[in-house]
């Protein structure tokens, strides 16, 4: 994942979210001009917004996408564990933020190689879950792993071949990955694979 020096700046929530379990602090300074921002409704706007007062320049903040792949090797699904934090030491897929300029299925495939060492193929859309809390969508392909060339990538502790009975269940890193590879299993079981939309709240 290239996530660990964006993510650096951000502040871990608190309670086990989901997702990244990582929250975009608030601009405070306009990234035009350096001045310390206002936020507040602009004009034909229904939203508050961070606004500059020096420069006029609005600074719209949305949702961030994290793009990822559930890599399957015959009955198998490749798993990282996760050498960074948030969430240090627990499993995951592969997985991180889309960078500009590349489709969702490219970051995937980037990802996989950039955490896992390792080659997808047949990329197949497969969930996109909503994570509001955490302002982040992140869409998951199903993939197959062309070879058993795989190694940790700088951002994994170890990568290894799960089948589905010894999924640590347990420790996973993010509710998001527990969620698509339940539905994984499931569609599998049916023998047929569809398209889930998923909206995950943080937890009460
Ligand atoms: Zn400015």
């Amino acid at each position: 994942m290239t996530i660990s020096s964006k993510t650096a700046a951000r502040v871990p929530l608190t309670g086990g979210a989901g997702a990244f379990n990582i929250h975009r602090p608030p601009l405070l300074h306009c990234t035009n001009c350096g001045t310390r921002i206002e936020r507040l409704v602009p004009p034909g706007d229904g939203r508050e917004r961070a606004v500059c007062p020096a420069c006029g320049g609005i600074h719209y903040e949305n949702p961030k996408m994290v793009v990822g792949c559930i890599p399957v090797y015959e009955e198998r699904i490749l798993l990282c564990k996760r050498a960074i934090e948030p969430r240090y030491g627990y499993w995951t897929l592969p997985a991180g933020f889309m960078e500009n300029g590349e489709t969702t299925a490219q970051g995937a495939e980037r990802e996989t190689v950039e955490e896992a060492g390792a080659t997808v193929v047949d990329l197949q859309a497969f969930a996109l879950l909503d994570v509001p809390h955490v302002d982040q969508v992140h869409m998951y392909y199903r993939a197959r792993l062309d070879s058993l060339e795989f190694a940790p990538g700088e951002e994994s502790l170890e990568t290894r071949l799960y089948a589905e009975h010894e999924i640590p269940w347990r420790d996973l890193a993010f509710r998001t990955v527990t969620e698509t590879l339940k539905l994984f299993f499931e569609d599998r079981k049916k023998g047929s694979f569809g398209f889930h939309t998923v909206p995950l709240f943080a937890p009460r």
